[in-house]
């Protein structure tokens, strides 16, 4: 391939026999810049919020006690969104890297999933975050379990059903279903929301990508969401697809292999 670049190296075992080995250079300097990238990105994202809790300390601290008390609640008010903001990035980039961490470790634990799934309903119901929106929640009576690890499990469900909540439209409901297919199970989490043109559809699983950039951060969103998402379902064997069509809504799914003898 163009640009490609190998290594070699020779090992001598006795006498005449020597072993070779050819690793891909093109493949490490790949990697390489993944993960620059990643951390030029993550030192962006929280750079914004810093500067603006910044520039705002300072302006009042240079108001030397002059500002009034609506302009003073205003100013913390922003300096708390953007503190929380920050936050939130550092929650998903620890999420990130642990799960990356455990990638190769295939979990051995049988778990309910209806009952992950209700919890992080419930939770999600009773945070502040959460718009008054319907939860339609069909998850079926059966216990058959899932090899999984439970707080990943827990936010794989909490990351798809918060974004249909964040970008479904105000007042539709958002539906989240549990359905045997086979040897799998399916947890699927749909909105009447206005959808995702084609195009974006392949990236949106990738760090920091985000359709609309204004909309997911004035919704709270990091642009990390999907990618733990799809990091937790390969852990678990899962196949995660996404369906939308503009001004109808989205789909997001997951199915997961039931545990053996199921
Ligand atoms: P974010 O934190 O920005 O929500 P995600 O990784 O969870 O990041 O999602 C990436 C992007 O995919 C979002 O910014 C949004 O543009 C789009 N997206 C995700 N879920 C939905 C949905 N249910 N409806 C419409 N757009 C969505």
């Amino acid at each position: 391939r163009p640009g490609q670049r190998w290594t070699m190296r020779i090992a001598t075992l006795s006498g005449s026999e020597r072993i070779i080995f050819l690793s891909d250079r093109s493949a490490i300097d790949a990697a390489d810049r993944m993960r620059s990238d990643f951390v030029a990105n993550a030192s962006h994202e929280l750079r914004t919020p810093l500067a603006a809790i910044l520039g705002y300390v300072e302006t009042l601290q240079d108001m030397n006690g002059e500002a009034d008390a609506p302009m003073r609640h205003r100013f913390l008010s922003i300096i708390e969104r953007e503190a929380r903001r920050m936050q939130q990035l550092v929650i998903d980039l620890l999420s990130i890297s642990r799960v990356e961490a455990d990638r190769f470790r295939r979990p051995t634990r049988p778990v309910n999933l209806a009952a992950i799934v209700k919890t992080t309903i419930a939770q999600l119901q009773d945070s502040e975050a959460a718009r008054p929106k319907d939860i339609v929640a069909r998850l079926g009576r059966s216990a058959q379990p899932i090899l999984g690890d439970e707080a990943q499990l827990g936010q794989l469900a909490h990351n798809i059903i918060s974004n249909a909540m964040k970008y479904g439209r105000p007042g539709t409901p958002v539906t989240v279903e549990l359905a045997r297919e086979g040897q799998r199970v399916r947890l699927s989490v749909s909105d009447e929301g206005e959808g995702i043109a084609p195009d974006h559809l392949p990236r949106l699983t990738e760090r920091f990508y985000r359709v609309d950039e204004a909309r997911s951060r004035s919704v709270g969103g990091t642009g990390l969401g999907l990618a733990i998402v799809k990091h937790i379902s390969e852990r678990h064997q899962g196949q995660l697809d996404i369906e939308s069509e503009l001004g109808k809504g989205t789909k997001v799914s997951v199915t997961f292999p039931l545990a053996a003898d199921g």
